[in-house]
């Protein structure tokens, strides 16, 4: 590969060492690369990387660095969910690089490859060029970057607002719930994708803070929609993290109290992940929600490998089916075995099952013929925002779905 087929991959050289940051910033613009930044720490290399204006592509970073070192590097950049090729530079003994890359693509980056110092040209240049071979666009865009304290400083200011995905009843096609999603519009960076925000939210301690937020707007909006004439129920995702505190559900119970909504009004999803193994605070926690009268949902219901042991333990009062076992089930014999399973098991356990990602006509007809109670997805509506709710209702009332017969 050429110099001028590289010449358009920015790169950014992380080294400590002064004149190691200079003579590869110099390699590498020789092998091509037209914008080369450089940072002797960390720090400033997670800065220049979050600002996108700079649109960094690969980034060759030394491992032995004070402060902050390569491999808490590798680290932030996973937490931040960055799609970035790396190259690892070290004198250190080869089978330890070694380990570092398959660290790194433990935190879905692209690890490029390592080089022991001093550096070969060759196998830098392979590397890019590697990264240009296997460089296909992200469906979604540029990686949005974000960190912690934006998050923190967003919360906060209550920032982040509630959006609403409906739930309707599939066999008279009636709308019956929504879930409630939290969406982040950031001032300068735009939507930032919820996958990215709550993994930071939960790495670093936020999500209580962010979970308390969306419930107080959501129950504000759904006891204005209840008096409104809409009897609807409102479900909203917990985090382990909220199913330690064990005043928990005396604190959502006077959050009801002070609405015009009931507990069983509101469902708290938990997904399998979420509920630590042997907790007895959260077994505890969510007896006694249960006992108050909220229901419980299992989210993600086929995710996770313990299943149908916390449906043993716990009351749920729904089971909600992962998408991956819905959209297209009618296709693939695996899925719609689970999916299949799943409603007759919550079915035998005579407990509401809420199939999730119904986007077409294929999708319904088969949930609806398996039995399910109630369906969530794009077929019906996409998550919105609040003042979008009300026309939505009245054009869907209109055109009411009803199950194929
Ligand atoms: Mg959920």
């Amino acid at each position: 590969m050429t110099a001028e087929n590289l010449k358009n991959i920015s790169c950014l050289v992380v080294d400590d060492d002064s004149f190691m940051l200079k003579t590869l910033s110099i390699i590498i613009k020789q092998l091509g690369p037209e914008q080369v930044y450089q940072a002797d720490n960390a720090q400033d290399a997670l800065k220049l990387i979050a600002n996108r204006n700079n649109n960094i592509d690969v980034v060759i970073s030394d491992l032995n660095m004070p402060q902050m070192d390569g491999i808490q590097l590798l680290r932030h950049l996973g937490a931040l969910g960055v799609n970035l090729g790396v190259i690892l530079v070290s004198g250190e003994d080869p089978r330890l690089l070694e380990s570092v890359q398959n660290l790194g693509q433990q935190y879905k980056l692209r690890v490029l490859g390592s080089i022991s110092k001093p550096v070969n040209k060759d196998l830098l240049a392979k590397f890019l060029s590697d990264y240009k071979r296997d460089i296909a666009p992200s469906p979604q865009g540029p990686a949005t970057m974000v960190f912690a304290d934006e998050l923190q400083a967003a919360i906060m200011a209550d920032q982040l607002d509630v959006w609403f995905q409906p739930q309707v009843d599939v066999s008279t096609g009636q709308l019956v719930g929504v879930e409630a999603l939290a969406r982040w519009h950031h001032e300068e960076k735009g939507f930032i994708p919820p996958g990215i925000f709550i993994g930071i939210a939960e790495k670093y301690g936020m999500i209580q803070k962010l979970t308390d937020s969306i419930l107080k707007k959501a129950v504000k909006q759904i006891s204005d929609w209840n008096k409104m004439g809409f009897d609807i129920t409102l479900s909203v995702n917990f985090s382990s993290a909220g199913l330690c505190h064990l005043e928990m559900p005396e604190v959502l119970d006077s959050t009801i109290r002070n609405s015009a909504l009931r507990p069983d009004h509101l469902n708290i999803e938990v997904t399998e992940s979420a509920l630590p193994k042997d907790s007895s605070a959260t077994l505890d926690i969510l007896t006694r929600l249960r006992l108050k009268g909220f229901g419980l949902s299992i989210d993600d219901f086929g995710t996770g490998f313990s299943s149908l042991e916390q449906l043993k333990l716990i009351p749920f009062t729904e089971l909600k089916i992962d998408r991956s076992f819905v959209h297209n089930a009618a296709d693939n014999k695996a899925s719609q075995a689970i999916l299949e399973s799943s409603i007759s098991l919550a079915k035998r356990l005579n407990i509401h099952c809420v199939a999730e990602g119904v986007e077409d006509q294929a999708d319904w007809d088969l949930v609806a013929k398996l039995g399910c109670d109630i369906v969530q997805g794009y077929f019906i509506a996409k998550p919105m925002p609040a003042a979008d709710f009300i026309p939505w209702v009245r054009e869907y009332s209109k055109k009411h779905r009803t199950p194929a017969t």
